[in-house]
């Protein structure tokens, strides 16, 4: 059953007002966190450029509203990057650019919703490039990609760029009414919530899995003995393949690096308000420290994303630890 995501009115409104003034873009690109509601507006999208109610909007409510959002409608086509695969492959873009080639079966707009748009290589973005840059008439592309930077800029230039904030803690709050799991102490929970980007489905992700437990373990053991934490953090790396033990390193450390700002934020603060004493400089050498480490987790990430060896980038984060 389709939830219209918490959030984002004024994106509805400004793809509204671009249905309504007959103005649409021939590709969209959605960014914004994993879970923070892309897909869902972008299904909302695809149904208001179909729905009958004649709002400018998805009414929800009408036979075409309802077979796009149930994922149905024979002018509504998803792909996905398959789980096991770490780039968008060559020959789904060609069963995209045929898809897209053949003749409606209804008339009306048709929207194809491309999620994982981050994950082109440069040979699957090159098989995409002319179809995505002049569509046919009746249809629109909508991209989704969870992380901006990683985005193929020949794939960037083609689209109208369309950038999904992060929920306000209110809404976060919200959205998570209810749900087991969550840290009860405030601290937990603002950390979960900044490692989260502000989308519930992420956070979700980070409190349901063993991701938050395996961030804890290591914290608690990095200091004494990285080696021991590196291996922790090692083994509760699971999954059937490498990119899923892959997803679940990007949330540790998504997790950690959230922990160590926190830090940060802390030992800056002290910086802030203390007297000039010999304290300042060890405060201030520490958050160097940590501002050093931030990046260099950063940089740990890209590679994760990439090919690094997961083994080596563990070893790595734990031994740059600052104390
Ligand atoms: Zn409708």
């Amino acid at each position: 059953m389709f939830t219209r995501p918490l959030g984002h009115d004024n994106v509805r409104e400004w793809l509204r007002s671009a249905i309504s003034a007959r103005r649409l873009a021939g590709g969209y690109l959605f960014m914004g966190p994993d879970g923070i509601g892309k897909a869902g507006v972008a299904l909302e999208f695809a149904a208001a450029q179909r729905c009958e109610a004649g709002t400018g909007w998805s009414c929800c409510e009408c036979g075409e509203c309802k077979r796009v959002l149930k994922g149905i409608h024979p002018s509504v086509k998803s792909f996905a990057k398959p789980a096991d695969k770490t780039a968008f492959p060559v020959e789904l873009v060609r069963e995209i650019v045929d898809e897209a080639s053949v003749k409606a079966l209804e008339p009306g707009r048709r929207v194809f919703i491309v999620a994982d748009a981050d994950r082109f290589n440069e040979s699957s973005a090159n098989a995409f490039l002319k179809t995505l840059e002049e569509p046919p008439k009746d249809l629109t592309f909508v991209l989704l990609a969870n992380n901006a930077a990683q985005v193929l800029p020949t794939i960037l230039s083609r689209c109208q760029p369309v950038r999904f904030a992060p929920l306000d803690d209110a809404q976060l709050q919200r959205a998570t009414q209810g749900w087991d799991g969550l840290p009860v102490s405030p601290e937990g929970r603002a950390i979960l919530s900044r490692a989260a980007q502000g989308s519930p489905g992420m956070l979700r992700r980070l409190a349901e899995g063993k991701v938050l437990e395996t961030a804890r373990d290591f914290l608690k053991s990095v200091r004494d003995d990285p080696f021991h934490a590196s291996e922790l953090m090692t083994a509760a790396l699971t999954g059937d393949d490498n990119e899923a033990k892959r997803e679940q390193l990007r949330d540790i450390l998504a997790l950690l690096t959230a922990a160590l700002r926190d830090r940060m934020s802390g030992a800056l603060g002290a910086f802030d308000v203390k007297p000039l004493t010999r304290a300042i400089g060890q405060e201030a050498n520490s958050a160097d420290a940590m501002a050093a480490a931030v990046l260099r987790l950063d940089d740990l990430r890209e590679r994760v994303d990439g090919n690094a060896n997961l083994k080596l980038a563990c070893d790595a984060i734990a031994l740059s630890w600052p104390a």
